[in-house]
């Protein structure tokens, strides 16, 4: 009898702890799948903001795309608005209006100083739209773009633009962590915003419309482009690829915005710097200017407010 009741004791024993297991188990199981989905998750999320960075980096690279949408917006308005200075163009020669600007997106990066160094020794303004980064080194690169006389201007904080197209507050949110960190590192009050992508981007969740009249609002102004380098999309495309791309689209408009990119792969990018500035300067009547208050606007979209 005691045999039978000691092995059904261990029998209701090796059951109870088949029970709690399972119930263990089960308790853990949707634990360990959420887990697992939420990584898997954060990969596809990275991967699409990845995507659309790409998608966007073709789309800003590719003039012939990007002027699609704004063609009949931009350029139309781009003539009316100058017609104050051709008055003066019809008196002087042509060739003393054109204003070429030079504008660098995506920086600081490890090419910054030799960019900037570049720049010092031609002597030429340009105007930079950078992203956060607040190490030292970054840091000190705000401030020698500053101190050299450049414009600094926005880009975005992250630059990551699932985050910052979902709502005008989203935007806000990044433009004012980026501008607060700009301010207090170089003590510039930034005025001149580049949108990722574009003001004509066709990712932004809310319509740009909205987040132009938040930029507004702020007593800001946004700057496209009219002519891009397309170093964007081809990392290894070559120094005269890029003089090409810049050269080729200089001289249809009074004001030229320039589209080039200081980031960590496009060493390409600086190697063909010196030779797009002489072949600026080599024209006659071209100037070389940074972003002011003076600058013609060129927006790929214009609103009505
Ligand atoms: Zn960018």
């Amino acid at each position: 009898m005691e045999v039978n009741e000691q092995s059904r004791r261990k029998r209701v024993a090796r059951l109870k702890k088949i029970i709690i297991f399972l119930v263990v188990f089960f308790l853990l199981l949707p634990l360990v799948i959420c887990f697992i989905l939420g990584i898997r998750i954060r990969e596809l999320s990275n991967r699409i903001d990845e995507l659309t960075a790409l998608l966007n980096a073709r789309l800003e690279s590719n003039p012939a795309i990007t002027r699609t949408l704004p063609e009949d917006e931009t350029e139309a308005p781009l003539e009316e608005e100058t017609s104050e200075e051709t008055e003066e163009t019809e008196d002087v020669p042509q060739t003393t209006q054109h204003k070429v600007y030079l504008t660098f997106d995506d920086g600081p990066s490890v090419y910054t100083d030799e960019i900037l160094d570049v720049l010092k020794e031609y002597d030429v303004k340009a105007t930079f739209f950078v992203v956060g980064k607040e190490d030292d080194v970054s840091k000190a690169a705000y401030k020698r773009i500053v101190d050299e006389g450049h414009t600094l201007a926005i880009h975005s904080y992250s630059h990551k633009y699932g985050e910052i197209y979902n709502s005008v507050d989203d935007y806000a949110y990044d433009l004012e962590k980026l501008e607060s960190l700009l301010y207090e590192v170089t003590g510039t009050q930034c005025k001149y915003v580049r949108f990722p992508g574009g003001s004509s981007n066709k990712v932004s969740k809310v319509p740009m419309s909205d987040i132009i009249k938040y930029i507004h609002a702020q007593g800001m102004e946004y700057f496209d482009w009219n002519i891009s380098a397309s170093d964007a999309v081809n990392t290894a495309l070559a120094p005269e690829a890029i003089l090409a791309n810049v050269t080729n689209g200089i001289g249809k408009y009074e004001t030229d915005v320039i589209l080039l990119h200081d980031t960590g792969n496009r060493k390409s990018t600086v190697d063909a710097l010196p030779m797009i500035i002489e072949n600026i300067r080599a024209r006659e009547g071209y100037e070389l200017l940074p972003i002011d208050e003076n600058t013609e606007l060129v927006q790929h979209l214009k609103i009505e407010e």
